[in-house]
Order: structure tokens, then sequence, then C-alpha cells
């Protein structure tokens, strides 16, 4: 008599860090593997993605391989420190381009910022700092898109959260605000 043996699944776990993969969400392929999405929100600082509306352009994580990444994962906490201290806040975003909405009755236009979150993350309802040479004005985002800057943006674009190494826009509804290509965005302030 034959016993049948079902094999037991082989365990899904990150190469990088040996974690369980949660889910398929966030995880990011490299030339030889997959890493999870805890490790890829983590290296994604140092390559950066572009997007093209939502559709992943280009992913320079597919050209390294697990070795590489393991390395990379003990430079990741100095390069954003370093980061940090040369911009001197928490959270950077630079504007690679700027859109302004329609103007409707009783209400300013929409700006759209554009551009690669460096370091940290901005959130919905965040109050930031916008950096135009030596001038600085207070803002609060009021919504966040991903992908490309399109002033007709459609329902999918809208995101939570601006995480470092995406490209987004950043929404504001502000009297008077102007945001200029090449002004920074910043948030936490880095003191003493
Ligand atoms: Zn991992």
């Amino acid at each position: 008599m034959s016993v049948s043996v079902t094999k037991p699944k082989a365990s899904k776990r990150c190469p990088v860090c040996s974690g369980l993969f949660n889910s398929s969400f966030g995880n990011a392929k490299l030339k030889d593997g997959t890493i999870c999405g805890r490790c890829a929100r983590q290296v994604r600082v140092m390559y950066p993605a572009e997007y093209e509306r939502l559709e992943l352009k280009k992913d320079p994580l597919k050209k390294c391989t697990v070795a590489q990444i393991k390395e990379k994962m003990t430079e990741v906490v100095p390069y954003i420190e370093d980061l940090r201290a040369q911009y001197g806040y928490n959270a950077v975003l630079t504007v690679e381009s700027v859109e302004i909405g329609k103007k409707k009755l009783f209400q300013e236009a929409k700006i759209y910022a554009h551009g690669p979150v460096k370091i940290g993350c901005f959130d919905q309802t965040d109050e930031v700092t916008i950096i135009h040479g030596s001038t600085e004005t207070k803002a609060t985002i009021l919504e966040i898109n991903q992908g490309r800057p399109y002033t007709e943006i459609g329902y999918f674009d809208w995101c939570y959260r601006a995480d470092a190494g995406f490209p987004v826009s950043l929404i504001f509804q502000q009297k008077g605000l102007k945001i200029e290509p090449g002004d920074i965005i910043v948030k936490g302030k880095i003191t003493g």
C-alpha cells in the first residue's frame, strides 16, 4: 500500500530578511529573486522608482541581485541620515513640475507639485514648508496623488501617503500660494 504524502508548501520567505511574505503587496522583483515589501520600502530610498501614471516604468531594483540588496540594507540608515543632515529636514520632496488646476467659483485653484520624495514620507493634511530660495511658506497638504502630475487626475491616482523613492504630486489649495519647479517641500526640521 502506498502512502501518499502531500509535500508541504515551500516556505515563502524573503531572501533578504528571512521574514515571511505577508502578501504580494509592495514586494519587489530583483534580478534573481523577490524581496518582501518591508525590505523593498527600506531600500527604495536608494533606488528611486519612475512611474508614469500608475505604471512602474523603471525600477532600478530589477537590476540588483539579492546579495547586493542584502549588503545595501546595512547602508540604508547612514544613507538616510546623511540626506537628512544635508537638507536639515526629516522629509523632503524636490519639485520638478507644477500644474495649476481649474479655478472654481469661491474656491482656490488646486496646485499640483510633482516630484520625487527624497527622504521620509508625507501624509495627507501634513503641514509642510515650501522653500523657494530664501523664502519659506507654510502650507497644508490637501491631497496626494501618485504617478504623473495630471491636473485632470483619475480617481485611482489618489493615495494616502507619499513614501521615499517614489514620485508623487502633493496637492495644495491655498490662497496666494506659489510653488515653482526647483522648490523644495519639507517637513520635520532637524534641530540641534
Ligand atoms: Zn524582507
